[in-house]
C-alpha cells in the first residue's frame, strides 16, 4: 500500500489522471486563454467554486501560480504604507518577511500556539491585517469565534487569511475577510502550479483607491482579466481544468469538512494512547482540522520516520524549528477515511514494540 500524509505538495485526488487525459482528448490544453473555450472553462470553474465552497456571490475569484506570489500581490496592490502580521509559526512569519521587503514598516506581532493573536498595539484604522488561517508548520488554525471579533473590532480594515492548508477542506464564514488564497497542492488534493485568491468588493476598491499597476501581477491588472474570463498570462490550463473537473465532482464543504473533524476526533483520542507521542498542541479548539502536528524525542521520531517509510506510509517532516522534534500527518479530504484507520494502528504497533 501507499500512503501519502505529506501536508504539500500532498495526496492527489485518484481522478486526477482520468481528468487530465479528459483535457488532452479535448485539445484545451492547445487553446489560448483569450479563447471562447478557454474563458467558459474559466468561468464555470469560478462557478462551481462558488457553489461547492460556499463562497458568497458578491467575491471575485482570481487564479494565480502559488501562495508565495499571493504574499507579493497583497503587499504590492492592497498596502500603501503598512500591514500587521501575526503569525505563531514559519509561514505566518515568513508572509511578514517577504511584505516586509515591499513595506518596510509593516509590522510583526507573534503569538503563542494556544492562544489567539494580541490585537492591544493596533492601530483602529490599520490597512490590512494578515493571518495565517491554518498554521501549515505546526498545525494550529485561527478560531472562528476570534475572527468574529476581529470583524468587529477593525470594520474599517482589509483582512486577509492565508488558507493554503484549509481551503477545500474548512467551511470558512467567508465575510469574516477580505482576501483568501491558497496554492492548489495541499488541501485541494491538485497538482502545484496554481493558486485561488478569493476577494470581498472592499477589498476590490481599495485596490481600486490605491490604484497600483507596476506590476505584471498588479492586482488591478489580474482582476481586469478575471472580470472577462480571461488572464493577465498564460495560466496553468492543465490545473484549473483539473480545478472544474474536481468541483463539478466533490461534495459541498459542509460534508466535506464534517468529515475531516470526525476523522480529528478519531485520531486525537487514539493519540493518547500513544506513550511516546504527543499532540505538540493540546487544547482542541487550536489545533487544525486539516494538520495534525506530533511531537516525540528527536531519536523516536528518527526511529518512527524510518519504520513509516518501510512500510510505505509517507509521513511530514517537521517544519522549521520543528524539524527534529516533531512530525505532520494532512488531513487533507483526497486521502480516504481508511487511511486514517491503517496509519493509526501503524503508530500503535510501533508504541508498543519500541
Ligand atoms: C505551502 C504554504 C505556502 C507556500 O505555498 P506555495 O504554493 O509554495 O507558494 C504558503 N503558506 C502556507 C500556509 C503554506 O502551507
Amino acid at each position: 500500500m501507499n500512503y501519502n500524509f505529506y501536508p504539500g505538495p500532498s495526496k492527489l485526488y485518484p481522478q486526477v489522471a482520468g481528468y487530465f487525459q479528459e483535457a488532452i482528448d479535448l485539445g484545451i490544453l492547445e487553446r489560448n486563454h483569450r479563447s471562447d473555450s478557454f474563458q467558459e472553462l474559466f468561468s464555470t470553474t469560478k462557478s462551481l467554486l462558488k457553489s461547492k465552497l460556499n463562497i458568497p456571490l458578491d467575491y471575485e475569484i482570481v487564479v494565480v501560480s502559488s501562495a508565495t506570489e499571493c504574499w507579493e500581490i497583497i503587499a504590492q496592490s492592497f498596502i500603501l504604507n503598512k500591514s500587521y502580521h501575526f503569525f505563531n509559526g514559519a509561514f505566518g512569519e515568513k508572509w511578514w518577511s517577504y511584505t516586509q521587503k515591499i513595506h518596510s514598516s509593516s509590522e510583526a506581532i507573534s503569538f503563542g500556539l494556544e492562544e489567539n493573536p494580541t490585537l492591544q498595539s493596533v492601530d483602529k484604522n490599520a490597512e490590512l491585517l494578515a493571518f495565517t488561517h491554518n498554521e501549515t508548520s505546526n498545525g494550529t488554525a485561527i478560531l472562528e469565534q476570534f475572527q468574529k471579533q476581529l470583524r468587529t473590532k477593525f470594520p474599517n480594515s482589509l483582512i486577509a487569511y492565508d488558507a493554503t492548508s484549509s481551503m477545500a477542506g474548512y467551511e470558512f464564514d467567508w465575510d469574516l475577510g477580505d482576501i483568501w488564497y491558497a496554492s492548489v497542492q495541499k488541501c485541494f488534493g491538485l497538482p502545484a502550479g496554481l493558486a485561488v485568491m478569493v476577494v470581498s468588493p472592499k477589498a476590490l476598491n481599495q485596490a481600486k483607491e490605491i490604484n497600483e499597476n507596476e506590476h505584471y501581477n498588479s492586482f488591478n491588472f489580474i482582476i481586469k482579466n478575471a472580470q472577462n474570463n480571461q488572464t493577465h498570462h498564460t495560466p496553468n490550463i492543465s490545473n484549473v481544468f483539473l480545478l472544474n473537473r474536481l468541483m463539478q465532482n466533490v461534495e459541498n464543504i459542509s460534508a466535506i469538512h464534517q468529515n475531516l473533524v470526525v476523522r480529528k476526533d478519531l485520531f486525537y483520542n487514539e493519540i493518547q494512547k500513544i506513550k511516546k507521542l504527543n499532540s505538540l498542541v493540546h487544547s482542541n479548539e487550536f489545533q487544525s482540522d486539516t494538520v495534525f502536528c506530533l511531537k516525540g524525542e528527536v531519536d523516536v521520531v528518527q526511529k518512527l520516520k524510518e519504520e513509516a517509510e518501510k512500510e510505505g506510509i509517507i509521513l511530514g517532516n517537521g517544519y522549521g524549528d520543528l524539524r527534529d522534534n516533531t512530525f505532520r500527518i494532512a488531513n487533507f479530504p483526497a486521502i480516504p477515511n481508511q487511511h486514517y484507520i491503517d496509519l493509526i494502528n501503524f503508530l500503535l504497533r510501533f508504541d508498543k514494540m519500541n
